[in-house]
């Protein structure tokens, strides 16, 4: 199904091959976890990213040590590397030398004009973009008692103008805040000031399930108003947890196609199957394949085929067997404990040929 979602009008900005903003999909990125320093544990964990849809990573670059481990692990990657750098502008110059293909720092932190402008120069040679990504946490209480969109959008503009005074426009801008109503605000005001693409998130969301709905909620909202060009989910577990709810948040708004759609019904009193063992087990399975299908496991047979029917591969389930479907025409029966084996050989099949809903 088409998105129907008018998107927000920004400007393009490329990072390293990759073309964020300017109606491009809406990328899917995510920060390693991982001591930068130690480039052997870094790179394994950007190649699991990698592999799971990642298209953009960032990783936190704390000091000197860490800045010059860049350019080996951008050596050893496929997708755009982001240093993450706060005040010291000796690792932005380093990042940049190392060659890495964006920058994540707010130049208000570094506030020495000269400084900034050395930053700027260096970065248009070497043709990378900046996010500046302002949180509600860094908004200057001293100036803004009370931390509002206005404030947090005040703050943004301010380290945006930095940057333009030194006649540098290949911007990003994040704004987060843990407040999603903040969020969203802040967003709102910010698109009606500045056409730079949005990188967006909850920031702190918390673990995995709070942090995924809050995550969906936000993320999800913004998205619905057209607000947003790539999307980081911030969850307090394995980066590829993010990395899977961010699709699975694009994919729920049909702004991007990727892997598979698994539904299935909640179940009831009617189910004759251990349907929560078939569905867990199946999902596992399925974090492996990249083709986009939807595929339906249903526990019985009131509302099992009429959803079935609408799913690339789908199973009604009766008392201990369970009903294939394919594209809504009944292929076979097979007993419970077979129903997993024959939805991944139905799956692996179709995956195969080249067959799948729409991209
Ligand atoms: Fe219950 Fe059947 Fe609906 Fe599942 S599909 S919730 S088993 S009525």
């Amino acid at each position: 199904m088409e998105c129907i979602i008018p998107r927000r009008d920004s400007m393009p900005v490329k990072i390293g091959s990759l073309t964020v903003g300017g109606r491009q999909p809406i990328s899917v990125q995510s920060m390693t976890k991982t001591d930068t320093r130690d480039v052997q544990a870094t790179v394994a964990q950007i190649k699991q990213l990698e592999d799971a849809g990642c298209e953009i990573i960032r990783v936190a670059v704390p000091d000197m040590e860490a800045a010059k481990c860049l350019g080996q692990i951008r050596s050893q990657i496929n997708i755009p590397l982001v240093a993450d750098i706060h005040f010291d502008y000796h690792l932005a110059i380093e990042a940049i030398r190392q060659g890495v293909d964006k920058l994540r720092l707010n130049p208000g932190n570094i506030k020495d004009t000269e400084k900034i402008s050395l930053i700027c120069r260096e970065a248009k040679r070497a043709n990378i973009p900046i996010r500046i990504g302002v949180n509600s946490g860094s908004v200057d209480r001293k100036r803004f008692p009370e931390i509002t969109a206005q404030a947090i959008v005040t703050s943004a503009m301010e380290h945006v103008h930095l940057l333009e005074e030194c006649d540098f426009t290949n911007i990003i801008i994040s704004l987060k805040a843990s407040s999603i109503p903040l969020t969203i605000e802040s967003y709102k005001l910010m698109s009606e000031m500045t056409p730079y693409p949005f990188h967006i998130g909850i920031t702190e969301a918390g673990p995995i399930r709070s942090g995924g709905i809050r995550s969906g909620v936000g993320i999800g909202i913004l998205l619905s108003m057209g607000l947003g060009d790539t999307v980081r989910v911030s969850l307090t577990a394995d980066p590829i947890e993010e990395v899977y709810a961010a699709y699975e948040i694009l994919q729920s708004l049909n702004l991007r196609r990727h892997g598979i759609q698994l539904v299935s019904c909640p179940t009831c009193g009617r189910t004759e199957v251990d349907l929560q063992e078939i569905v867990y087990s199946m999902e596992d399975k399925l974090r492996a394949i990249k083709k986009p299908l939807r595929i339906a496991v249903m526990g019985c047979v009131v509302n099992g085929p009429g959803e079935a029917a609408e799913a690339d591969i789908g199973v009604a389930c009766g008392k201990g067997v369970g009903l294939l479907f394919k594209k809504g025409m009944p292929l076979y029966k097979v007993p419970q404990e077979k129903i997993v084996e024959a939805l991944m050989d139905e799956i692996n099949r179709i995956g195969s040929s080249g067959e799948g809903t729409e991209k």
